[in-house]
């Protein structure tokens, strides 16, 4: 350093600001007009390797920058790349020309910015990379595809698959949450196996995927494509010491002729994906008209059970349980109405699934039961105030902890919770969950009681029932229509029949509609308890209400099919009291 340039200093000062200088924690360097480095304090010394800390970096880079920094008479700055091996550092240098002391000179500052810039490459990789299959994600192939679709959307023919892997949420539950990355990995691995350069695959959210085909040349030639692809899904995959199969459902559209754009290209290939959910799973179909109606009537049906539990137009329909000797009511059943726009009255089968999928079926779980603490005073009068009172709940929310204690506390909070009995199907006892443990004890300790519902229809088998605490069992109306023709589902009768009967559990008849069945129930089996549209159908309290202001004598008829009812002598005094 030239001392002339601190004239008046004290030695002692200069000392101390030559050491100022060494230390600073930012890298330092001053250059003369021909690059040559008159001064490197420590810091600019180990990032250039002059120190010998590391191999020594090419040094032209910054000649280079320091010459156009005195040619531009301006400070610039810049980003250098220093590779040692693996490791990368990046800093961030600005370059000044001074004049000092009548001399040309350039000083240099270097910060790190090593870690940010490995930062900000990570969040430029998750904006674009799927972190855990490593395939480019939604937005990517959306760019992808919207430069295919050319400006005019004139672009070539090109096909958009939309695959979703069949019940991963069960997969994730039963296996576990890291089976469940791992069978993603292996999955998109067998997916993108045989694609082109000029095909992407993309990891749109958990377990979708989109797959862009460009070019095709025909509808078939895709269809084969996306078939043999099913076939190699369906071999199992090998996780963790674990068989794991996994099926995926397909929907496709073409362009031009399923949309002209991204978003309606995809939005196609999900409705046709929908519709091979909704029948059978596990392969794959390509959109067409008819499904898009299909889809605007589901939206509409979503939109109206949004709407209707927003403004409580669900009712309930109560539906006796029978004891087939005496016709006295044992029991009601809670069924659940939804009043829609036009003020048509809905049966469940319309719109339980989609409210469960929708997550609002706990909601509608306690409307039904606020419906009837509101009535209860009819209830008991029409019913009789021993009647229990049974609710349904679905296998998910059978399943579900959380809505289960809030609906139990919801139960105590009647101040009549030994009233209430829950019917759920079978499906809740075998699915790998806390139900039979944690869940129905709570339910037993405040004297609720547990019906089994639609038994037969599940997947359990006869002897899952030895399994299963419960108190009531409803044998499915597929076994009991027709039943006194039908040998084998009175084989299946009788099974049931005694293995419920060694059990302690209750049996019940559903859907008995015909004399006759009533009459082989009666001669042929120990069954006591009926429920069908022979002795009542479901009736609107309400309707009881206003068709009966005085007289209790005529309550009886009044229903769906007064007449049938009546004809079976179905009338207070055998029937509505106990
Ligand atoms: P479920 O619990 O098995 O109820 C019996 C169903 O069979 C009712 O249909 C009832 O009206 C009908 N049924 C009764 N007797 C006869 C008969 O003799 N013949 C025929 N053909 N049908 C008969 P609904 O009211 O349409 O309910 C259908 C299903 O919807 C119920 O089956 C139940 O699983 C579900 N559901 C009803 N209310 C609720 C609710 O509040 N929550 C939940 N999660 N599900 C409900
Ligand atoms: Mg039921
Ligand atoms: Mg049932």
């Amino acid at each position: 350093m030239n001392d002339n340039a601190y004239n008046g200093a004290s030695e002692a000062e200069l000392g101390f600001l030559k050491e100022i200088v060494r230390m600073l924690p930012a890298g330092l360097t001053v250059q003369d007009a021909q690059g040559k480095l008159l001064l490197v304090n420590d810091v600019a010394a180990a990032q250039l390797g002059i120190d010998g800390s590391r191999p020594s970096p090419d040094l032209a880079q910054r000649r280079e920058a320091c010459e156009r920094a005195l040619r531009a008479g301006q400070p610039v700055t810049s980003e250098e790349a220093l590779q040692d091996g693996a490791a990368r550092q990046v800093l961030l240098t600005t370059h000044r020309p001074v004049q000092l002391a009548g001399r040309e000179l350039l000083i240099s500052a270097s910060a790190d910015i090593t870690e940010q810039k490995n930062f900000e490459d990570q969040l430029f990789r998750s904006a674009y990379f799927d972190e855990l299959t490593g395939l480019p994600s939604r937005r990517v192939i959306e760019h992808r595809a919207n430069s295919l679709l050319g400006r005019d959307g004139g672009g070539e023919r090109f096909a958009l698959a939309f695959l979703d892997v069949d019940n991963f949420k069960h997969i994730n539950d039963y296996y576990g949450h890291t089976v469940g990355d791992a069978l993603l990995v292996e999955l998109s691995k067998r997916l993108g196996r045989d694609l082109r350069d000029s095909d992407m695959l993309s990891r749109i959210s958990g377990d979708e995927f989109l797959l862009l085909l460009s070019p095709i040349r025909s509808q078939e030639e895709v269809a084969e494509f996306m078939q043999s692809t099913l076939e190699r899904l369906t071999a199992p995959f090998f996780i963790d010491n674990s068989e794991v199969f996994a099926s995926t459902s397909v929907g496709v559209s073409l362009y031009p002729d399923h949309g002209r754009s991204f978003e309606t290209l995809r939005q196609n290939a999900d409705i046709a994906m929908y519709r091979i959910k909704n029948n059978g799973k596990g392969s794959a179909a390509f959109f067409d008209a008819g499904m898009e109606r299909e889809a605007l009537a589901r939206m509409k049906i979503e939109q109206s059970l949004r709407l209707a539990i927003l403004d409580k137009r669900f009712c309930c329909a109560f539906q006796s349980k029978v004891d087939i000797r005496t016709q006295a009511v044992m029991g009601i059943e809670a069924l659940v109405r939804l009043r829609d726009d036009e003020g048509v009255i809905q049966a469940p089968g319309s719109f339980i699934n989609l409210a469960s999928e929708l997550g609002l079926i706990d909601e509608l779980t306690h409307l039904v039961l606020a419906e009837i603490v509101k009535s209860i005073d009819l209830i008991n009068e029409t019913f009789g105030a021993e009647a229990t009172i049974s609710i349904n709940v679905a296998a998910k929310q059978a399943g579900n902890p959380e809505f289960m204690r809030n609906f139990a506390q919801a139960l105590e909070d009647t101040g009549f919770p030994q009233r209430f009995m829950i019917e759920v199907t079978e499906d809740a006892f075998v699915a790998k969950n806390h139900f039979q443990t944690e869940i129905l004890p709570m339910f037993r300790r405040l004297g609720v009681r547990i019906s089994i519902d639609d038994f037969g229809t599940g997947y359990s088998s006869l002897s899952v029932l030895a399994d299963i605490t419960a108190d009531e069992i409803k044998i499915d109306r597929s076994f009991i229509t027709d039943i006194h023709k039908r040998p084998r589902s009175q084989g299946i009768l009788r099974a049931i029949e005694s293995l419920s009967e060694a059990l302690g559990m209750t049996v019940i008849a559903e859907g008995l509609e015909s004399h006759e069945e009533l009459a082989y129930l009666q001669a042929a089996t120990r069954i006591r308890y009926a429920q069908g549209y022979y002795f009542a159908r479901p009736i609107f309290l309400e309707e009881l209400k206003l068709a009966t202001p005085a007289s209790s004598e005529s309550r009886g008829s009044v229903s769906a099919r007064p007449t049938q009812q009546n004809r079976h002598g179905y009338s207070r005094a055998s029937g509505y009291r106990r």
